[in-house]
């Protein structure tokens, strides 16, 4: 455990952070973006390691168009969700970040061909470490808190492997490509270093 303050106990993807900002306002394709712009976030003068950007790869995330629906749909039934693949150029329902990323309603995720597979799988790790009595009443924003967000962060990358073709390694550099935000500059150094509240928590849930 590093000596920060727990305000600073950050990964990227912090809907309750975005619980401020009207969806609209964030990027919808990070990849279409520079690099730099897409990590606009208040987290880049705590967290964040600004100056590690510059490394971060810039690669063509994998789609889910490249391994398929059938064993990501699987790979939710196991944990009790389900994945509906929505028809190409329709909205997602329950889409918080924008298209192409994934949705979530209740114990459901939504998913076109274009969804990142990194975004299949933290929309659904939310419904996974959500409060299981809270998840029939989730729709669009299922993070409850920051806590749970690394959580999700943290047992998207574990499920990765799961899932042929993808993998730890290949979702680990999608993140970044995709611009998730660690203070230690990179996914895999937060997670090898700095997810110890998150392996916590996902085991308290039973999780891991
Ligand atoms: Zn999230």
């Amino acid at each position: 455990m590093l000596p920060l303050p727990a305000a600073e106990q950050v990964s990227r993807r912090s809907h309750a952070l975005r619980m401020n900002a009207a969806p609209e306002a964030i990027p919808l394709d990070p990849p279409s973006q520079a690099k730099g712009e897409e990590n606009r976030t208040p987290f880049q003068g705590k967290g964040v390691a600004p100056q590690a950007r510059g490394d971060a790869v810039t690669h063509e995330v994998l789609r889910l168009a490249d391994i398929g629906f059938d064993a990501p749909r699987a790979l939710l039934a196991r944990h009790g969700l389900e994945l509906v693949s929505v028809a190409d150029d329709a909205p997602i329902p329950g889409c918080f970040w924008g298209e192409p990323e994934a949705g979530v309603i209740a114990s459901t995720v939504y998913a076109r061909a274009d969804t990142p597979v990194h975004s299949l799988l933290h929309e659904a790790c939310h419904l996974l470490v959500a409060d299981p009595a809270r998840r029939a009443s989730i729709h669009t924003n299922a993070s409850d808190s920051l806590e749970e967000e690394d959580a999700t962060c943290y047992l998207q990358i574990v499920l990765a492997d799961a899932l042929p073709g993808f993998g730890r390694a290949r979702a680990l550099a999608d993140m970044d490509a995709w611009g998730y935000s660690f203070r230690l500059g990179c996914a895999r150094a937060w997670f090898e270093h700095d997810a110890e509240d998150a392996r916590a928590f996902l085991k308290a849930r039973g999780l891991l």
